[in-house]
């Protein structure tokens, strides 16, 4: 399938405000041309508020919005060149699906339909179910339908705002890796709002994670999570132990660190520019880069690595791994996941254990980084 060149979406100094509440605050994006991007954070943050400034259903309060080399700022949304699906398809109940696939093309007075439609019912693998009606449907085969109805306009740009929210897990799971196939076939520009982090990390190649209104981090998906820069983004996507710790030196490519009674190493380039010693900051370290020794073991742990002591408190044993809670002088929470290879059955509530871990595998956070209200567990599926 071909589409129209232009795909880009450029947002600058884009903000919206409701009387004195500001639920975006002015924001400069980029999303290129035929890139599957994904604005993620939780309930209220700003994100559909986001995408409905691209769409034309909302009025910025400040800024542009430029799709390709079209500023679309003041156009209203049916001459912008986007669609948007929505988490409630809304199909035609009385049209059968090719007529509800075929609707945006006989709205324009195309009258030759069949091998349009006929293509974009295989995109979405839905070619012999073409003469059912809507209520026929599963509800992912309803959500692909509403999908091949949008993209028979060949928009340049897609708008999924939670498209997935109405299905169960298991369907959820299979359709994003549907959604990314059909991205990546048809090449136009996807923006998608999401409050899963799963959901966006699979699917999309740049997330941006918004909080109150801003976007806190913007990158590959590997990279927020390998190297996440704020506490809330550290917490948003999956679960981080942070360690308040303060700057003693700098050797080499590290910044040694004391923490909860202990000398902790990382490397200075995942940590925030300028630390020197004295600085304060917040080691992290994700919880399947830990590994836990029972402390009658300490003694015979590789050198090299960063350790701290501490109690287990509650496991957690979940199929492919096990899941620990300790606490220390580091933390009270700190947790740890294990892979189910070898289990140490010493390694049960009260056990005295140490947490080590390779120290190229920490990061460093500003310790005065707010973010807190992020919380230290992983984000909630939706219901
Ligand atoms: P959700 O996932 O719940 O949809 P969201 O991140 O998409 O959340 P938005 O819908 O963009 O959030 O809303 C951002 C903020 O703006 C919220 O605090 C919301 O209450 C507020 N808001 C949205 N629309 C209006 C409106 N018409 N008048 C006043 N406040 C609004």
């Amino acid at each position: 399938m071909t589409t129209e060149h232009g795909g880009d979406v450029r947002l600058t100094g884009i903000s919206k405000s409701y009387g004195s509440f500001t639920a975006v605050h002015p924001l400069d994006l980029t999303v290129p041309e035929g890139s599957f991007f994904a604005l993620l954070g939780a309930s209220g943050c700003g994100k559909t508020t986001t995408l409905r400034m691209i769409a034309g259903l909302e009025e910025p309060t400040t800024g542009t919005v430029v799709l390709g080399d079209q500023d679309v700022t003041a156009l209203p949304p049916y001459k912008r060149p986007v669609n948007t699906v929505f988490q409630s398809y809304a199909l035609f109940p009385h049209l059968d699906i090719f007529e509800n696939v075929a609707f945006g093309l006989r709205r324009r007075g195309i009258r030759s339909v069949k091998k349009q439609v006929g293509e974009m019912l295989d995109l979405v693998q839905l070619g012999d179910l073409a003469r059912r009606k809507p209520h026929q449907l599963s509800g992912g085969q309803q959500q692909r339908v509403a999908l091949a109805r949008a993209l028979i306009n060949h928009p340049r740009v897609l708008l999924l705002d939670e498209p997935l929210g109405a299905l169960d897990l298991k369907l959820r799971r299979q359709m994003q890796l549907e959604l990314k196939r059909i991205q990546t076939e048809v090449g136009i520009t996807f923006v998608h709002v999401t409050h899963d982090q799963e959901e966006a990390m699979t699917m999309a190649d740049t997330v941006a994670v918004m909080n109150g209104g801003r976007v806190e981090q913007l990158g590959a998906p590997a990279d927020l999570y390998e190297h996440p820069r704020t506490t809330f983004v550290a917490n948003f996507l999956g679960t981080s132990n942070l360690i308040a710790g303060s700057v003693t030196a700098r050797e080499g490519e590290d910044l040694v660190v004391a923490a909860a009674g202990e000398v902790l190493r990382l490397p200075a380039a995942r940590c925030p520019d300028g630390l020197a010693p004295g600085g304060r900051l917040l080691v992290g370290i994700r919880p399947e880069k830990v590994s836990l020794a029972h402390a009658e073991d300490a003694a015979d742990l590789p050198a090299g690595r960063n350790r701290v002591a501490g109690t287990v408190t509650a496991t957690s044993f979940i199929g492919v791994s096990t899941q620990y809670r300790i606490s220390g002088p580091a933390g009270p929470d700190l947790e740890v996941y294990v892979q189910n290879v070898e289990r140490d059955t010493r390694l049960a509530p009260g056990a005295p254990v140490v947490l080590h871990w390779n120290p190229a595998h920490a990061f460093g956070l500003d310790a005065a980084g707010d973010g807190a209200e992020a919380g230290t567990g992983p984000t909630e599926e939706a219901a």
